[in-house]
């Protein structure tokens, strides 16, 4: 039998959107959270303003609505959580993405050559609200929640810069 894992593979890297996926390490604290403010510097090139130590790696990802939350969501709108409309994105088995990690819709200067290419600009940032494993006797893929992340654009392009863009495993 063919493995889901496999069949989901093939459809994340058919057509992938390559992201910039910022992990977090949340035991680790950046060197500007002791500042006096005893809050992380928006304007932090280590940590992008996260306040943690981070890995910038490019990985391949899709990105999906999910319908059936999304119509629910309808119903919340005049409570004004229309930001809240779930999106949901996948990655392979070997992403393993973790919560409170980030996700950075980029364009790149070589599409179609992501591997290679440098960001030009950030489109969206998200950060995963959830990241679920989908098992079939080990890890097929991950399913992530993701939720709208307010991070301060020219800040963080500039401070992407600083950052080796490392090649993901996936
Ligand atoms: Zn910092």
């Amino acid at each position: 039998m063919r493995k889901i894992k496999e069949g989901v593979r093939e459809i994340i890297l058919k057509s992938p959107i390559w992201s910039l996926y910022i992990r977090r390490d949340l035991r680790l604290p950046c060197d500007c959270y002791s500042s006096p403010y005893n809050a992380p510097s928006h304007f932090c090139t280590k940590c992008l303003g996260t306040g943690h130590v981070i890995r910038v790696e490019k990985v391949p990802l899709r990105f999906s609505m999910n319908t059936r939350e999304l119509k629910g969501e309808n119903d919340v709108t005049l409570l004004g959580r229309i930001d809240q409309a779930t999106l949901r994105a996948y990655s392979t088995d070997k992403v393993h993405p973790k919560d409170n990690d980030l996700i950075v819709h980029t364009l790149w200067n070589k599409p179609g050559e992501e591997r290679d290419a440098l960001p030009t600009s950030v489109l969206r940032v998200y950060s995963v609200q959830i990241a679920f494993p989908m098992m079939q006797d080990e890890i097929s893929f991950y399913e992530l929640g993701l939720n709208p992340y307010h991070a301060y654009l020219p800040e963080l392009i500039n401070g992407l810069r600083e950052h080796p863009l490392n090649i993901g495993v996936y």
